[in-house]
């Protein structure tokens, strides 16, 4: 695995870098980019004036510009931070200003959609490999990034099969070096993995977090007031980006709906069991799921330190 900042290399592995969309994700690898010299000339490209100012305020590019389409002029490596809805539009504008040989990637957390949403937009010569880097918080914009948001985090890289070989291990290397460890999968499975990791644990938290607050028998304010850790932690997840989180469940709809078919189903054996006061089957599964979270923490995932809000964990 990586050591504590990833590695800050000699000579940097592309001439200029695009990162489009500068939120919490594109200021993030801006940050370590430069922090680990991943490229030498750094361009931030943004929709929004308010963020393309605070990106300059903050020193994270050379260059930063509401010019989707000029600012990947001359890159060598573009990735699209932007939410997963949005990858089409920008890839119409960058389509013609791409440089022939250049690697252009994305960071969305869906990657079939994507990977059909951009590919009939790129340039012949020019190298799609998308990428997720599973990492990330529950806020968003500039200010929320961090050069270490991606250590030892994995970063899952989806290359359609007749990608070219030198710019997978290229697009393998960068973030190699921005801390991250690298897992190349096919899109369709990624899509799935993360329906059950990621998606629908969201919509869960989505979901609860809604029907505490339409309770009419108990108040907002007991809600608040009483809140124990496990409500709590999923009114954290609850508080993600609505943009970001409706793009990937419009995005990720039939991986989506396949597992929470089943969480359904499983939903309803719990019921029961309760129903009918079967202790040893609810026994029997909570067993079985406290080992889920020990093997997590075992795998350097998590830390069994409580937490549970409480405490910034993350250095910025
Ligand atoms: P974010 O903080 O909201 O940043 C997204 C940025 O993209 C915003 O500054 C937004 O501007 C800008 N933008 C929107 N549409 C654009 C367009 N057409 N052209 C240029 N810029 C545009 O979001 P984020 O959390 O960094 O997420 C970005 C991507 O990373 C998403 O695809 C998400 O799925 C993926 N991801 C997120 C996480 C996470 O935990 N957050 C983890 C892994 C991957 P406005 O603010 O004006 O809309």
């Amino acid at each position: 695995m990586p050591d504590t900042w990833g590695q800050k290399l000699a000579e940097p592995l592309f001439q200029s870098l695009t990162v489009i969309g500068c939120g919490l994700i594109g200021s993030s690898l801006l940050r370590v980019a430069r922090r680990n010299n991943l490229a030498r000339n750094l361009v931030a490209a943004d929709v929004s004036p308010t963020v393309c100012a605070r990106v300059s305020e903050l020193g994270l590019a050379d260059r930063v510009t509401g010019d989707i389409a000029a600012s990947v002029i001359g890159a060598d490596l573009v990735i699209l931070c932007v939410p997963v809805g949005a990858n089409e539009i920008v890839g119409r504008a960058i389509g013609p200003a791409l440089s022939a040989g250049a690697i252009v990637s994305d960071v969305g957390s869906v990657k079939g959609a994507v990977f059909g949403a951009l590919t009939p937009l790129m340039p012949a010569g020019v190298h799609l490999i998308p990428a997720h880097p599973v990492a990330g918080t529950e806020y968003s914009g500039p200010d929320a990034g961090f050069a270490t948001l991606f250590l030892n985090r994995w970063c899952i890289l989806t290359p359609p099969a007749m990608a070219d070989q030198a710019a997978v291990e290229k697009l393998s290397a960068f973030w190699t070096a921005a801390g991250s460890n690298v897992e190349i999968m096919t899109a369709e499975h990624h899509d799935l993995v993360l329906a059950i990791t990621s998606h629908v644990p969201h919509l869960i938290a989505y979901n609860i977090v809604g029907t505490a607050a339409d309770l009419e028998v108990v108040t907002q304010s007991e809600v608040i007031k009483f809140s124990a850790g496990g409500f709590r932690d999923f009114t954290r997840i609850a508080a993600s980006d609505p943009t970001m989180w409706r793009d990937v469940f419009l995005n990720n709809k039939d991986a989506v709906l396949e597992i929470l078919g089943r969480f359904t189903e499983d939903l309803s054996a719990l019921q029961r069991m309760i129903r009918w006061g079967d202790g040893d089957g609810l026994f029997a599964l909570f067993t079985r799921t406290r080992n889920i979270r020990r093997s997590i923490i075992a795998s350097g995932q998590e830390t069994a330190a409580p937490d549970f809000g409480r405490h910034q964990s993350d250095p910025q």
